[in-house]
């Protein structure tokens, strides 16, 4: 009995040879120098923001080079597969516009690219046919430690201080004999298959990340499991390999917990004799917790998980110059000088890279974001309120649905300026920011008009309502009225003056201005008056100030 039997008894039904397979992925007619990159997320939990991070690297290496941007769902782990996850990245990337060239969505039943299937466990019989080779030339062997025996070696390891694995006098089953290992199989016996490491811990191997530059490891020799017992499904090293070559991803984008897999990996390429793509390992994201500067954590904060963002509604433009600012120091600059320019014509570059820590942070997304949406038209913010509302705030959405015109014009306040007014960082503010200007909001108020004097209070507003207010006025003609009324009541129309002669008037015309807008709005502080009386419009205006 030789390799070959071995290998037949545990994958009888493979029959192909990766040679079969190469010429079913041939090398893909691109432009020179056209990069192909993918994002592969597993679909162990929801999209966070290092996901993203990665995306945008991908789609930009991708799109700046006219390559190929793929998306891979990497779903071996069945055990911890989170129900929704796959559907979310979907709706990420399609929210994002990061549209991949080639993917597969099985619940729609679409499939677009000729480098699929793109469903891991859809590709089975690829990586058994890659496993049965390396059975055949002796570079894999089946495993059959169990359970407890790994658990015991594991413990034995770390009790006497020796690297963790099955590598050297542990690797019991290397070389076990065919015969043997045939008998075993026939009776049942549980297995993994594990790669039959050529490497030498002692010796050292130089690796260049594009992110983090040259480094040196020590080679791999652990006998790392390349297929599990359970469900025969790949290991993740083992699937990427298979993987990258076969759909030819020329650059490889994650996140920097898998530098530690270099050895491993840089060792299955050469076993195979594949050239490896190239390697660019993404910070970790960060943000500043008081003094501390640490890891952004899934539990602990809500803003590594990109559903933080559609909730409060930033405007997909904003998450995106955000997440660029961090990946490369030079993209404020490069943005300045390239205002309208789209992200993808950023010449991002991996050694600009921090290789410490990305640090993300809130306050600078959030004027990013309201510098965005100061300088979108009034109809851009409607859009962007309206659909947000459609999904989370369905009494807003209602209300902007009957004030398309009304709602527009509130928006619109402040806006058509050389410099506008920066009021909304996300479309979920924009409601405690509007709300006193609907009457379905406007209910049970509860003013406040401080330290005025309330009779003063009613009589200026209802010599306002009866004398002063003309619903056609102009801004000009708007301040003139007020200026009279000022000096009706004894209220210095002149700041200056005021503040010199305190002692002669009731107070100043902006005690006056500010009486009339808590009647209007309840609050003393809002955009400018005049436009909200404008926008109010005379029903409104005297409906609220009657009812003071
Ligand atoms: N499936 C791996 C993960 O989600 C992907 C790593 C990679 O991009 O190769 O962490």
């Amino acid at each position: 009995m030789n390799k070959k039997d071995l290998a037949d008894l545990i994958f009888p039904d493979i029959t192909k040879t990766i040679e079969d397979y190469e010429k079913e992925y041939p090398e893909r007619k691109l432009k020179e120098n056209a990069k192909v990159t993918r994002f592969a997320p597993s679909p162990t939990g929801f999209m966070h923001i290092g996901n993203f991070m990665a995306v945008l690297i991908d789609y930009v290496v991708a799109k700046s080079s006219e390559g190929i941007f793929y998306l891979r769902n990497e779903d071996t782990d069945k055990s911890r597969e989170v129900k929704g996850a796959v559907e979310y990245i979907r709706h990420i990337l399609e929210t994002y516009n990061l549209n991949p060239d080639e993917y597969e969505y099985r619940d729609l039943n679409e499939t677009k690219g000729d480098y699929g299937p793109y469903i891991q466990s859809e590709r089975i019989e690829i990586y058994h046919t890659f496993i049965k080779h390396l059975l055949i030339e002796g570079k894999a062997y089946p495993c059959f430690l169990t359970q407890e025996e790994m658990d015991f070696i594991r413990e034995s390891q770390a009790r006497d201080k020796r690297r963790i694995g099955i590598y050297g006098r542990y690797a019991k089953y290397r070389n076990l004999s065919v015969e043997e290992a045939i008998e075993r199989i026939k009776k049942g016996e549980k297995y993994t298959i594990r790669l039959k490491s050529p490497g030498d811990f002692n010796r050292k191997f130089k690796f260049n990340d594009l992110a983090n530059g040259e480094m040196e490891f020590p080679e791999n020799d652990i006998d790392t499991p390349i297929m599990k017992s359970k469900d025969r499904l790949p290991t993740y090293h083992f699937a990427h390999l298979v993987d990258d070559h076969l759909m030819q991803t020329t650059h490889v984008v994650r996140g920097q917990e898998w530098i530690s897999s270099i050895p491993i990996h840089y060792e299955l390429f050469k076993t195979f004799g594949f050239k490896m793509p190239k390697y660019i390992h993404i910070p970790l994201i960060q943000k500043k917790d008081g003094e501390k500067v640490r890891k952004i954590s899934k539990r602990l904060d809500p803003e590594a998980r990109m559903s933080y963002y559609e909730e409060k509604g930033y405007p997909t433009y904003a998450i995106i110059e955000s997440v660029m600012t961090i990946i490369n120091s030079n993209y404020e600059a490069w943005r300045e000088g390239h205002p309208n320019s789209p992200f993808t014509d950023f010449p991002f570059s991996p050694k600009k890279m921090s290789s410490s820590g990305a640090l993300f942070d809130l306050d600078k997304l959030d004027n990013i974001s309201k510098n965005y949406i100061s300088h979108l038209t009034k109809e851009e913010v409607y859009e962007g309120v309206l659909k947000w509302s459609q999904k989370y705030d369905e009494g807003l959405y209602n209300i902007l649905t009957k004030y398309k015109d009304y709602s527009m014009d509130i928006y619109n306040i402040e806006r058509c300026q050389k410099k506008p007014r920066k009021d909304y960082t996300n479309w979920s503010e924009i409601k405690s920011k509007t709300w006193y200007m609907y009457d379905e909001y406007f209910k049970n108020i509860k003013y406040d008009f401080k330290d005025y004097n309330i009779d003063d209070v009613r009589k200026i507003l209802k010599t306002y309502i009866n004398n002063y207010y003309n619903e056609f006025d102009t801004e000009e003609q708007w301040f003139n009225n007020i200026k009279l009324l000022c000096n009706e009541f004894n209220y210095a129309t002149n700041i200056k003056e005021y503040k010199e002669n305190k002692e002669k008037y009731s107070g100043s015309v902006i005690d006056v201005t500010n009486m009339i807008r808590i009647a209007l709005t309840s609050l003393d502080m809002t955009p400018n008056l005049y436009n909200i009386i404008k926008i109010l419009g005379k029903e409104r205006v005297i409906k609220r100030i009657e009812n003071i």
